[in-house]
């Protein structure tokens, strides 16, 4: 019967089954019923467009063998030097593919799930350290997240689209009544558009695959018009809202002050390399020895030796060393204010308002100090280089001026003069005196 119906497909469709390059399987544990001479028989599996399939444990089958392949790819990735929002750019784009074809047939078995949350987040940090609780991160990058994905999620919002998101509609295939049917009995309320009651899953009676998918839709209460209406995307934002999204605990920081912070982060005038600081930093997360659990009580100490626990407050406005830099830019750019922020000023870079300064180019500014200080103290401590904050004062001195130039440079090519009126207009209704723009012009 079933070469009857090749030859029939052949004659049909005009190609033919290359006998050379096919398999058979026989997926029963007992001997064949019929022989198909013209094939070769596969032993354990056979692979369809990418996908094993076999006897046992298809699942696991299939996603070990990619988690190994996406494993050989982000230790070859990690290191390189990205910002997070490349990273997270980089594995949406290199990295989800090489699941994307086996989620669809068989979802994440549980006990894979460490190891795959394990390579796209070391992807993110480019090490085992998680400097910021993942729920944080899957939030959007304007709520003070990276936009990160969530993949246990990701993937599996994929195969319940894919799988149980035409029951909803006349579809009358197969496939799709194959599927109606092998559920119906454990999940009819939620088959006519109720909801999916508390009961046994018997395991052995319905497909793994299956059980699992019912298991989700029940753990997140997805009803059936929900996943025939929305899209893929809509549901997986929808489950990661209602169950992943961590909103961040900020000290001292009111909505405003938050809102505003956010918007200067990600505004186009920050550039791209000062950002993760900027955003470890907004979550108090920069690497300090003090957030570092796993070192003991004495190796926390400030490495610019103060002999006293390197903190966030300690790095960020305590630190006698760090303050020195604090003083000399201040005195230099004449804006005696920057020796005097306090903590909450210097985290989220909005200090109440300057005379002469409009807000942005305080949080640049600020921002662009910040910045230094932690990587002339990382020289320190990681290279043992001794701490020099003249060195980190001619730096910032030198970013601010590049980036001033590059202001001008594209305010005079996009407006011209016209620009420059704009660009004039705007500081003089935002309470930013000439003074400063001439000075910071002149820097
Ligand atoms: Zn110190």
């Amino acid at each position: 019967m079933l070469s009857a119906a090749i030859r029939s497909y052949s004659e049909a469709s005009g190609s033919l089954v290359n006998l050379e390059k096919s398999q058979a399987l026989w997926t029963l544990s007992t001997d064949p019923d019929f022989d198909l001479p013209q094939f070769a028989k596969a032993s354990t599996y056979i692979k369809i467009l990418g996908v094993k399939f076999g006897r046992d444990d298809n699942a696991s089958l299939n996603w070990e063998e990619k988690l190994d392949a996406g494993n050989a790819k982000v230790q070859r990735w990690k290191n390189w030097r990205l910002t997070y929002r490349e990273r997270v750019k980089m594995l949406k784009t290199y990295l989800v593919p090489v699941f994307l074809y086996v989620s669809v047939v068989f979802p994440l078995p549980e006990s894979f799930s460490a190891r795959l949350f394990s390579l796209f987040f070391q992807l993110l940090w480019g090490n085992r350290l998680n400097p910021v609780k993942r729920g944080i991160t899957y939030l959007q990058r304007r709520e003070g997240g990276l936009d990160m994905i969530n993949p246990r999620v990701f993937f599996d919002s994929l195969f319940l689209k894919v799988n149980f998101g035409c029951l909803d509609s006349d579809n009358s295939s197969l496939w799709v009544n194959s599927v109606r049917d092998w559920i119906l009995p454990f999940a009819e309320s939620w088959v006519r558009g109720g909801s999916l009651k508390r009961g046994r899953l018997t395991r052995g009676f319905l497909p793994q695959y299956l059980e699992y998918g019912l298991r989700c839709l029940r753990k997140w209460n997805i009803a059936k018009v929900f996943i025939g209406s929305k899209t893929r995307k809509e549901l997986y934002l929808t489950i990661c809202r209602t169950f992943f999204y961590i909103q961040p605990v900020l000290k001292d920081c009111t909505t405003v002050t938050l809102k505003e912070s956010l918007r200067f982060l990600n505004g186009v005038r920050l550039p791209a390399n000062f950002f993760d600081i900027a955003w470890l930093s907004l979550h108090g997360k920069l690497y300090v020895k003090g957030n570092l659990k796993h070192l003991s009580v004495s190796e926390r100490q400030c490495p610019l030796g103060c002999q006293q626990e390197e903190t966030m407050a300690h790095f960020i406005s305590e630190c006698e060393e760090g303050r020195k830099i604090w003083r000399e830019v201040s005195s230099r750019l004449k804006i005696p204010r920057l020796q005097c922020l306090t903590y909450p000023d210097v985290i989220y870079g909005i200090p109440a308002s300057i005379p002469d300064i409009d807000r942005g180019t305080m949080y640049l500014i600020i921002t662009i100090i910040k910045y230094y200080q932690w990587h002339t103290r990382t020289k320190v401590s990681v290279h043992s280089e001794p701490f020099h904050h003249r060195q980190a004062v001619n730096l910032i001195l030198s970013e601010l001026r590049w980036i001033k130039n590059l202001e001008c440079r594209n305010r005079r090519e996009t407006g011209g003069y016209g620009g420059m009126y704009i660009w004039w207009m705007w500081a003089y209704l935002h309470n930013a005196k000439y003074c400063w723009f001439i000075y910071f012009l002149s820097l």
